[in-house]
């Protein structure tokens, strides 16, 4: 089989991901840009990874711990962060949507869920109406964007609150680290957002997105 045609670009990606796909048979990679510098062998293990992933072969493990290792270094999670954070700065939104304060959303369920405990973080519908990522919470920025799909008047107010709920409970619940892996939903987690009073409407909604 010949070799494809390769494209490498950097990308000014938020985080150290890295994209690959065939477009027109031809391979393009997209590097975050946080790479840029990254010493050959790492360069080469993050190629090596990619190709398995795109001719769905087994990834092998020197390839992926070299790689681990570069961006878990203390250096690159530190660029990561400062990057992350001058990035985020210019994309400052407002809580305050057409339909929608997130604000006041938030502080009506610290109320009734959280005894009012929670610290505020910064909230911000995002720029762009998206349906790929519904809401996330940044600890990076302390900021929780939601998508600006939902300031919409047919959404009803128990989707909207869902999902920051949800976001919520990402503050409450901080990342675990279990050995490497990142443990993002564990069992309190899930156990506290099954508590939400309309799950099954909200979810509902969800799925019609
Ligand atoms: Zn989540």
């Amino acid at each position: 089989m010949p070799a494809p045609d390769i494209r490498v670009e950097f990308y000014p990606f938020a985080n150290v991901n890295s994209k690959i796909k065939m477009r027109d048979g031809r391979l393009q990679v997209r590097l975050s840009d946080l790479l840029e510098g990254a010493p050959e062998s790492v360069l080469e293990a993050i190629a090596h990874i990619l190709l398995a992933k795109i001719y769905r072969k087994e990834i092998r493990p020197e390839h992926s711990v070299r790689f681990r290792r570069y961006v878990s270094s203390h250096d690159m999670s530190a660029k990561a962060h400062l990057v992350r954070q001058v990035r985020g700065r210019k994309r400052i939104g407002s809580p305050k949507g057409v339909f929608y304060h997130l604000e006041e959303i938030f502080e009506e369920l610290n109320q009734r869920f959280f005894y009012g405990l929670l610290g505020r973080p910064r909230l911000t519908w995002s720029q762009v109406r998206s349906r790929r990522s519904l809401a996330h919470y940044d600890p990076a920025h302390n900021t929780i964007v939601v998508s600006r799909v939902f300031d919409h008047p047919l959404v009803p107010r128990c989707a909207i609150e869902y999902i920051l709920y949800h976001e919520m409970l990402h503050l409450k619940h901080p990342v675990k680290l279990r050995g490497s892996r990142r443990c993002v939903h564990g069992k309190e987690f899930q156990a506290e957002e099954k508590l939400f009073p309309h799950l099954d409407q909200a979810k509902a909604f969800l799925k019609t997105l």
